[in-house]
């Protein structure tokens, strides 16, 4: 009986440190609704971020959120005088459900992802790993945009009078890629904040975190100084604390 106890008592310590280890690297959503000036805002979907950036004739959006409804991507539009029509396309940074979900609510926006995630995001393919099936029941019940395309092969994507370079930063999932526009970088869950610094996606969320890791040198050469990322909002001074992170691992 004694033993038994003993037993238990173990399993019970190890099953928190397991779930405090995973909570440390989740990332810590940040505010509602953020402004980034020049029209730039991102909007917390429930616990993932989608960025609204006024285009010539109306907005582009960078990920769209986890709710099919995109309820609260529609009402900053609403604030803007905008309804889902303005949505002029969808540029989505990977193939998980909570940033591409509410992309079915603006089925007249084409929406754009790397060709490596359009099985991902079609439900054709499963995420790998334990937690990542988990994950992966989730995405899975997302509708996929209605006008789903690859991204075109070259560096950059021009929409409705805006160009964004894209950067390939495979490992989170293999198409995860981040925009640049000016000195912001959107880069979904490939690099976020974490207090005063950064952090990679969490190793468990990923399918390949030593890759997700090595993109990370690859945004060294990049001039960035905003990270407007996927779940923990915007990061300033961004590219020092990247530099900082990378010196200090
Ligand atoms: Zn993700
Ligand atoms: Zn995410």
């Amino acid at each position: 009986m004694k033993k038994a106890l003993i037993v238990i008592g173990i399993v019970v310590v190890l099953l928190a440190l397991g779930a405090a280890k995973l909570y440390r690297q989740m990332p810590q959503k940040g505010p509602p609704l953020i402004d980034l000036g020049g029209g730039i805002q991102g909007v917390l979907c429930r616990f993932s971020y989608a960025w609204i950036v006024p285009s010539d004739t109306g907005v582009v959006l960078i990920d769209a959120g986890l709710d099919e409804t995109a309820a609260d991507i529609r009402a900053a539009l609403q604030r803007r005088g905008l309804g889902p029509e303005a949505v002029r396309a969808i540029l989505i940074t990977h193939g998980h459900g909570d940033h591409f979900g509410g992309a079915a609510a603006f089925p007249d926006a084409p929406a754009f992802a790397h060709r490596a995630d359009i099985p991902l995001i079609r439900g054709e393919v499963k995420r790998p790993g334990f937690i990542g099936a988990i994950f992966g029941k989730i995405s899975s019940r997302k509708k996929p945009p209605a006008r789903l395309a690859p991204l075109p092969e070259g560096a950059e994507i021009a929409v409705d009078g805006i160009t964004f370079r894209i950067i390939g930063l495979p490992g989170h999932s293999p198409g995860s890629v981040a925009y640049l526009l000016g000195d912001v970088l959107f880069s979904g869950d490939a690099l976020m904040g974490r207090g005063d610094s950064v952090m990679p996606p969490t190793s468990f969320t990923s399918s390949d975190p030593d890759q997700a890791m090595a993109s990370l040198e690859k945004l060294r050469t990049v001039p960035f100084r905003i990270i407007a990322n996927g779940h923990t909002g915007a990061v300033f001074e961004g590219h020092a604390k990247l530099e900082a992170y990378l010196r200090n691992r």
